[in-house]
């Protein structure tokens, strides 16, 4: 009889990291969630390998049943050094994770950019099934997406190419992005930066509707306090202001939608990210209300991905599988 295989995905973010054990149909045996332990980038690599041996302890499952470890992190990585290069959410230049963590661990390791990996999961396990064309757009505390195009899966030379958060979508460049250009999607309309937009638009908003509004009340009058979470919170109260800085998000979300359906033609696309699970509609319909307004091509399926948060989990399981194979 055939042992049971096993993958050992790994979620590493910038702030937290996440490990799952799983089977090779996608099923999660078990699941381990830390903060990134910072202090060092060795520190980092001694953090995954320790989780992913306690997580194989415990489940009685050997290392040598492990396919493989798959880790979905954001970029900008090096896909052949298997390392992240002066990553935005670490403060290293340089993280070398695979080598170190195959070597350790005796398995062999495949670093993806997250949503490379999450669009891998979505056709894998969610709602990208039998599909060729896809996209998976997060928008989270950043804006990232991985695109599947005729079946390929695009990576381009280093692994980043579908760094779609910086596309720019204001001329102007009003407002700075963490990568340091200006005017980047991201930089309008991420949870990090939403707040940046915000206060640009009260700025330029009459004071005695900014200080009658919900928006002002949550903040307690101090709009540097602010967060994505106040804007989205007064929205759903019902705040006509916040309701239209959503909407205006909306806007320039839809711009960022249509340059990724002109560039990849897709015939879905799955949106997940904090940002977009927590306020799926205020996120979603304004997308679809004004993504016609921009694009060329014939606008294709665009909703939450049914993964949830795991679809970063289930991309790197996804990963281990295809890059496996390729390498067989
Ligand atoms: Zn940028």
């Amino acid at each position: 009889m055939m042992r049971e295989r096993y993958v050992m995905a790994v979620d590493l973010g910038g702030t937290r990291v996440r490990l799952a054990l799983s089977n090779e149909d996608g099923s999660l045996i078990g699941k381990v969630q830390e903060r990134v332990d910072k202090s060092s980038e060795e520190a980092i690599v001694k953090q995954i390998i320790s989780i992913a041996r306690s997580l194989c302890r415990k489940n009685e499952i050997d290392l040598a049943d492990l396919e493989g470890l798959g880790i979905a992190s954001a970029g900008p990585l090096s896909l052949k050094e298997g390392a992240l290069i002066n990553p935005t959410n670490l403060p290293f230049e340089y993280v070398p994770l695979t080598e170190p963590i195959s070597e350790e661990l005796g398995v062999p390791a495949y670093l993806v950019n997250d949503c490379t990996a999450a669009v891998l999961g979505e056709r894998a396990f969610g709602a990208g099934k039998g599909l060729d064309n896809i996209v998976y757009v997060t928008i989270g505390t950043g804006i990232g997406g991985g695109a599947i195009v005729d079946g390929c899966l695009l990576l381009g030379k280093d692994g980043n190419a579908v760094e779609i958060g910086h596309l720019t979508i204001d001329f102007e460049g009003r407002l700075k992005c963490g990568c340091g250009k200006k005017g980047h999607w991201e930089a309008y309309c991420s949870g990090r930066n939403i707040p940046n937009f915000v206060r640009m638009k009260l700025e330029e908003t009459d004071e005695t509707i900014v200080e009658k509004s919900l928006i002002h009340a949550k903040a307690k009058g101090d709009l540097s306090k602010l967060t994505s979470e106040t804007l989205f919170n007064a929205a759903k109260e019902g705040d006509k202001l916040s309701l239209r800085l959503v909407e205006e998000i909306g806007v320039l979300n839809a711009i960022g939608f249509a340059n990724v359906i002109n560039a990849y033609d897709p015939s879905l696309i799955t949106v997940g990210g904090t940002v977009t699970l927590k306020n799926t509609k205020l996120i979603l319909s304004p997308i679809r209300r004004h993504v016609e307004n921009y694009v060329l091509n014939r606008v294709p399926k665009i909703i939450a991905t049914p993964l949830g948060e795991d679809v970063g989990i289930l991309g790197a399981v996804a990963a281990v599988l295809k890059f496996r194979s390729q390498s067989a």
